[in-house]
């Protein structure tokens, strides 16, 4: 806290990560002795970085982009970028953090990474974000390549932005090189199943967790957060398995439909149009709004997948969703539970999905576009999922077992961390002191 004051995402992620670690030292101290903790959490490099762009008005504006590059024991830098005006150093190297146990529990060949910026995408037009995201990637460029550092989009860059940032890479340096990034078009590149990897992934996550209790999606009530890339294919994967979805969300409201939340009409609404969630009940008068985000978490239900942002669930809402009875939490999300309301959770005995295990299907699929776009071919849409299906069911086993051999049965938080650990700590004290 003295060296980096007022990271307060950064220090909950790692309070949270060095606390389920002490297990591990107790066993094998030779990891303190390598002075492994004191590595692993600076940073191998923090780029900061000015991104000026003209406004439709032809006013200057100015965003400061971010690159944190944090661990590269297993593999080149590997995380997304994301744009929203909360992005800040703490939000970028907690996130950074996360990646590199994540990426590591894939079983993947990926390092840890993330970057963004304080660029507000909402409400510009497609020319602003295509100006800013050419400003962002002309300094941007300099730092990654396939062996280096692949970013790929987070909230606020989807597939529109990626397109933009590839053709800027591509024009700087005068070559074609597809593993610049990921999460690119499918005609440029990109993998199939990747737009639905991290939903899909996080649905079938949960699903091994309901299995081991002999419970499944099959007939249960979901409460999803969020309408973006991660939520409305998590919505459409727990659907496809038999559950019904009632609620979806944006920064401003959440939507309750006792129907079951309509697929076709969110996507269009999010994914075509780019319009508020709020509109969903002219086309589903059936349905309700709610403003503010919170209320989400008081609609009862089976399972909860929080797909939205950071702490969106304190403990009070933990506490809620607890005594309606939920089962089973699955975090889409990237930190959406604060320390308190994962506490909350692990006392009541609720099956918990900690995020870097949960989501991992999105950096998974993006490591098998890296290796689509080595060896130059696309596989199948079926074969990407089968992958992704069976990397979310090895992620689990792995995170249930460390939890196992070092005493913390069934918890997954533990397990999770515990597991990402093991293999980056290894890899680095076999590289020397770097
Ligand atoms: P998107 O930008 O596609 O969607 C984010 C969604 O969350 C939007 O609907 C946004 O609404 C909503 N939102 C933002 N803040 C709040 C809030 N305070 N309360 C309720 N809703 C809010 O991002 P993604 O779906 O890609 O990312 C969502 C989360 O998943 C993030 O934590 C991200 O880091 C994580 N993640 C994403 C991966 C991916 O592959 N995309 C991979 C792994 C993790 P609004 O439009 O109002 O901003």
């Amino acid at each position: 806290k003295e060296r980096n004051p007022i990271e307060n995402e950064f220090h909950q992620t790692v309070k949270e990560i060095f606390e389920s670690l002490i297990p591990v030292f107790a066993k094998h101290p030779h990891y303190i002795d390598n002075g492994i903790l004191e590595r692993i959490v600076e940073p191998e490099r923090l780029i900061t970085f000015r991104v000026p762009w003209v406004d439709d008005q032809g006013k200057v504006k100015v965003n400061r982009g971010f690159r944190v590059q944090f661990n590269s024991a297993i593999g080149p830098y590997k995380g997304g970028l994301r744009f929203h005006p909360t992005v800040n150093a703490s939000i970028i190297k907690f996130l950074g953090f996360e990646q590199i146990f994540k990426n590591s529990l894939t079983g993947q060949p990926i390092g840890g990474g993330k970057g963004g910026s304080d660029f507000d995408p909402k409400g510009k037009s497609d020319a602003e974000i295509m100006r800013f995201a050419q400003s962002f990637m002309s300094e941007l460029y300099r730092h990654i390549g396939p062996d280096i550092d692949v970013p790929a989009g987070d909230i606020g860059v989807g597939a529109r932005e990626i397109g933009f940032l590839f053709g800027q890479y591509k024009k700087i340096r005068g070559v074609y090189e597809a593993g610049i990034l990921t999460g690119k078009g499918l005609g440029y590149g990109g993998s199939l199943a990747r737009t639905e990897a991290t939903g899909y992934g996080a649905v079938y996550f949960v699903e091994e967790m309901l299995k081991d209790k002999g419970l499944s999606f099959k007939g249960s009530t979901v409460v999803v957060s969020g309408s973006g890339n991660v939520s409305i294919y998590a919505i459409e994967k727990a659907t496809q398995l038999g559950a019904k979805v009632v609620t979806c969300s944006d920064s401003n409201g959440y939507i309750y439909d006792p129907n079951g939340i309509n697929l076709d009409t969110l996507k269009k609404l999010k994914e075509i149009e780019r319009k508020r969630i709020s509109e969903y009940v002219d086309v589903h008068p059936e349905a309700e709004y709610y403003e503010g985000t919170s209320g989400v978490w008081s609609i009862p239900c089976d399972i909860a997948l929080p797909c939205a942002t950071q702490n969106e669930i304190d403990e009070t809402a933990a506490n809620v969703l607890v005594s309606n009875g939920v089962k089973a939490i699955g975090e889409g999300a990237n930190m959406p539970s604060t320390l308190e309301a994962i506490d909350v959770f692990l006392a009541n005995d609720i099956l918990f999905g900690p995020a870097k295990a949960a989501n991992a299907g999105g950096v998974a699929v993006s490591a098998l576009e890296m290796a689509q776009n080595s060896i130059r071919l696309s596989w199948a849409f079926e074969e990407v999922d089968a992958k992704l299906h069976q990397i979310m069911e090895g992620i689990y086993r792995n995170c249930m077992k460390a939890a196992d051999d070092y005493g913390y049965p069934g918890n997954l938080v533990v397990g999770a961390n515990i597991a990402g650990f093991l293999k980056v700590a290894d890899a680095m004290i076999d590289q020397g002191i770097i």
